[in-house]
């Protein structure tokens, strides 16, 4: 369905729950999130039925995401029932990694087709100071584990971090030469109480400091880049200097069951409770809703009062 800047919205993001075994700085505060009552987070069947409508309304793709999605019971049986759904042509999720050394061959075997795993630093001291309780040796036996798999192009996340992280743009643009992978570098986005863990970089840093890269085209959200003979591809998301709001096809639903709209908006419509036409209305109106664009700019702030881990990104 089209919304009313004309933009089909196609792209579904469920988050589904807020707690994540990481506390990274620029997302999450140090003693992590209050925890919600087990009645506030709905279950996996509400979930389910709420996704069901919105491929009603004209979803094809689902991202799974969090908080720290694997870290919820009934994850896998979770991603099977989505990828049954008549009318999901791909099924996606984000994850830290962590947990993909148990996980990543059920996660293949119940439907999900494609991963993006986090990765903000290829350097051990430095990801344990960054997650605060990560260690990079798991989130590389995660990373290994899903190419085993048959997890194939994974997508590795990388937010860029001035200060922090910005001296390894190199090194992780260089593990697209030999690896086909998409190294997705990601502008810092002021969410939540983690405004200022590291300084604002720009994406086009990148390809400054990587002058061999080559622009290819784009693909979503991400301006696509390749090193010449390079077997992977390096993305830019640039949510703060360039907005790409006008080709945004995407709504997301949230652990308690809100739908929204647009990431950095308040506007939340509740979805609990709901079933049949009731629902499918619903998310509709919520499409309809979509707002033209968001306001962030890089000293800005978000609208939305809720924090990265609730919402999934
Ligand atoms: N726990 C999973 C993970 O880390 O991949 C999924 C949830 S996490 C909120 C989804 C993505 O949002 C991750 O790639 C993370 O790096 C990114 N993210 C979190 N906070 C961010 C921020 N303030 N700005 C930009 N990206 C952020
Ligand atoms: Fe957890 Fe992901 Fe947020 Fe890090 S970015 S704290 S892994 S939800």
């Amino acid at each position: 369905m089209q919304d009313q800047c004309g933009r089909t919205i196609s792209y579904l993001r469920i988050s589904v729950t807020d707690r994540c075994n990481y506390r990274c700085r620029y997302c999450m505060p140090a003693e992590g999130v209050e925890k919600h009552a087990h009645s506030e987070v709905c279950s996996f069947e509400e979930l389910r039925n709420m996704a069901a409508a919105a491929v009603r309304c004209g979803v094809k793709k689902i991202r799974v995401t969090g908080g720290e999605p694997l870290v919820r019971r009934g994850i896998v049986d979770f991603c099977r029932l989505l990828k049954r759904i008549d009318g999901v042509e791909e099924l996606c999720l984000t994850t830290n990694g962590s947990l993909l050394p148990e996980l990543a061959a059920p996660l293949k075997a119940a439907g999900v087709d494609r991963l993006n795993i986090s990765l903000d630093t290829l350097r051990p001291e430095r990801f344990a100071e960054i997650t605060r309780c990560g260690t990079l040796d798991e989130a590389l036996r995660g990373i290994e584990t899903a190419e085993a798999a048959g997890f194939e192009q994974l997508k590795l996340n990388c937010v860029l971090l001035g200060g922090v992280n910005e001296d390894e743009i190199v090194d992780f643009v260089a593990l697209t030469r030999e690896k086909p992978w998409q190294v997705r570098f990601i502008e810092r986005m002021p969410m939540g109480v983690c405004t200022t863990y590291g300084a604002y970089l720009p994406a086009r840093t990148v390809p400054e400091r990587c002058p061999a890269l080559e622009p290819i085209g784009s693909e979503g959200v991400a301006s696509l880049y390749r090193l010449p003979e390079g077997k992977g591809t390096v993305g830019l998301i640039t949510p703060m200097s360039h907005e790409f709001c006008g080709e945004c096809s995407r709504i997301r639903i949230t652990a308690d069951g809100r739908l929204k709209p647009c990431l950095h908006s308040d506007a939340e419509l509740p979805l609990r409770g709901l079933s049949g036409t009731a629902l499918e209305d619903a998310i509709r109106r919520g499409i309809l809703e979509k707002p033209a664009q968001h306001h962030l700019c890089a000293e800005g702030v978000t609208e939305t009062h809720r924090a990265m881990n609730e919402i999934g990104g």
